[in-house]
């Protein structure tokens, strides 16, 4: 049995509450932020550190200011503000989007917005708020017009994606959409191929899913089913995770 706020957000998310035979929704996973304390991200080893920017050493607030003062791509010359990132700096799950759109470029927040709005019922309807994960784009300034970020941005602007993944050291990210997925793999593999599969994310090896941008389910409401699927296969990846399991191959 569901309870009606779940449900909600469960239809938010276009899922039938009532035709979901192996689709189930399981409890709810506890908070991360009542989960026993995690030791802090460890010091990064010097060889993971060599090679790249002084990003790679630094903590939260003088990464925040170096990505605030960025001028490394043309990005600079058209955004309004950086979006560096949201949620609890100690959470278990990241959720990894492409790059900010016109209403994060003014708000400053990544996953605002209609879409944000989607991905907050995606996170609700698995039991989390938007506090208990961490949310960030690979590209923290907007690219004009929304297009697609250019491989070249992308790649100035990952060090600072990946200082954040270590800072937070999350047990699971889920990357948010195709160009997420593909970027942060270096892959032009389709994302209808990438999902429903546990992937190692860099050097460290993240354990990585893939699932569906909200602004795609929004254009697309059909597909809203397999995201539901996917946040379901994220989350018994998790619980694997979380029971000592290797995820990975
Ligand atoms: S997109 Fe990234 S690399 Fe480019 S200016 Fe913005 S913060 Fe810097």
């Amino acid at each position: 049995m569901i309870d009606s706020r779940r449900l909600a957000y469960l239809e938010a998310l276009g899922v039938d509450a009532y035709v979901r035979r192996g689709l189930e929704p399981v409890p709810a996973p506890a908070s991360p932020s009542v989960e026993a304390p995690r030791p802090v991200a460890e010091p990064l080893p010097v060889q993971v550190a060599a090679g790249r920017g002084p990003e790679a050493t630094l903590d939260w607030e003088p990464l925040g200011e170096m990505v605030s003062a960025c001028t490394r791509c043309a990005l600079h010359e058209t955004r309004t503000q950086t979006v560096f990132g949201v949620g609890s700096r100690c959470a278990r799950w990241m959720f990894i989007g492409e790059a900010p759109g016109a209403e994060e470029d003014r708000q400053g927040e990544p996953f605002v917005g209609r879409a944000g709005q989607l991905l907050t019922s995606m996170l609700k309807a698995l039991g989390f708020s938007r506090e208990d994960v961490y949310i960030a784009n690979v590209l923290k300034c907007r690219p004009p017009g929304n297009r697609d970020p250019r491989p070249e941005e992308a790649a100035h602007c990952r060090g600072y994606l990946e200082r954040q993944i270590e800072l937070v050291s999350p047990a699971l990210i889920v990357a948010v959409g195709r160009i997420a997925a593909q970027n942060l793999l270096a892959t032009d593999t389709a994302l209808a191929r990438l999902r429903g599969k546990v992937h190692a994310l860099g050097p460290r090896g993240w354990p990585m899913i893939v699932t569906y941008h909200p602004a795609y389910l929004l254009r697309s409401p059909g597909e809203k089913r397999k995201a539901w699927q996917d946040l379901l296969f994220a989350r018994q990846v998790y619980g694997r995770i979380q029971d000592g399991e290797r995820v990975l191959p």
